[in-house]
């Protein structure tokens, strides 16, 4: 069976990181369609038009999406690509490789952050001048239906630590909804998991990421914190994502579009590539997506590497050595 994949390399580096998940993905047993499209500041500056309905439609009809980043013009991209893609929950493994200086060299995390509410619904007002607000919405829909895939998520991948974040003793409403409906979830499976308070969840998470799996974040606290878990496994150029929806999702590294590196094809291709193995196993390739890993992961152990990690190797060079190593 053919898969159909949308690949949207978007602005900056996106177009040098994108084709080496590409390559990687050719490289494998496994049928697969690319359709292109474009978005981002250079086909804004051409049609007027960062997200193209061309694009959108290529995204909607697609098994899956890969996108690279988009500059600019990110958030008139990603938001609402995330919502062509109908995409309810944000997964953001930090996990810290062999070989490389990390802060915090023993973290395998992943964040399950809730991609559809919270203060990211946009609703603002200026109630006059020097006053405004800002109104935060939780559901018990979304929450169930976050906390069931984190409960999943850890079940499927062997994470025997689950953590709620919350904020429920000041947002009493918005996050005593979440806890107790994500605690809800937890105690009908006969789940074991721990409940956290963000803040000093944020402290616990500098001082001893071992402690910890995976971590089920209301929308804002999912990306402050997977940001932060970011910090300590060493840097952008590692952390894939993806945004999953019932029948789609799409696959993107947590960097942007890093316009100070972009051209000169030295970018790091691990985020992107490790992006590519999330979309395996969302298809149902988990070996694909455990070998791409394993080659991925030795590369960053034996080299060659891209500048940001010390090294001087380029994209291409990189991407050919963990093909080589498939
Ligand atoms: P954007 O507005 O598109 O997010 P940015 O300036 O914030 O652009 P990022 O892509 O977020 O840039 O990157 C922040 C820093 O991390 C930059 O210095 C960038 O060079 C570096 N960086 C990000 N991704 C990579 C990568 N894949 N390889 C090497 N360095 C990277
Ligand atoms: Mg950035």
């Amino acid at each position: 069976m053919t898969h159909e994949i949308a690949v949207i390399p978007g602005d900056g580096i996106g177009q040098e990181v994108t084709p080496a998940a590409v390559d990687v993905l050719e490289a494998l047993d496994v049928d697969f369609a690319f359709v292109e499209g474009e978005a981002g500041d250079a086909v804004k500056a051409e049609t007027g038009e960062a997200l193209p309905q061309e694009t959108r439609e290529i995204a909607a009809d697609a098994d899956a999406t890969l996108f690279g980043a988009a500059g600019e013009t990110a958030a008139d991209v990603i938001l609402p690509l995330r919502q062509v893609v109908d995409s309810f929950a944000n997964v953001r493994p930090a996990i810290s490789y062999p070989g490389l200086d990390a802060v915090q060299p023993d973290t395998d995390l992943v964040f399950i952050r809730e991609n559809t509410e919270g203060v990211y619904k946009g609703i603002e007002s200026e109630i006059t001048d020097g006053v405004t607000t800002c109104t935060r919405v939780i559901t018990e829909d979304a929450s169930e239906k976050i906390a069931d895939f984190g409960f999943d998520y850890a079940r499927q991948n062997d994470y025997d630590d689950v953590t709620i974040a919350h904020k429920a003793n000041v947002m009493r409403e918005t996050d005593g909804l979440f806890l107790d409906t994500a605690e809800a979830v937890g105690a009908d499976r006969g789940a074991d998991y721990d409940t956290a308070l963000m803040d000093a969840l944020a402290m616990h998470l500098v001082m001893h990421p071992e402690d910890y799996g995976v971590v089920i974040c209301p929308n804002l606290a999912g990306d402050m914190l997977s940001d932060l878990a970011a910090g300590l496994v060493g840097g952008l150029g590692l952390l894939p994502s993806a945004n999953v929806g019932e029948d789609n999702a799409l696959f993107e590294p947590v960097h942007g579009s890093a316009p100070d590196i972009a051209g000169e094809g030295v970018a790091n291709p691990a985020a992107m590539i490790l992006s590519a193995a999330m979309l395996l196993d969302h298809l149902g390739y988990e070996d694909e997506g455990d070998r791409v890993r394993t080659a991925v992961e030795a590369t960053l152990e034996d080299g060659p590497k891209t500048p940001d990690l010390g090294g001087s190797a380029s994209t291409e060079a990189v991407t050919e050595a963990v093909v080589d190593r498939l």
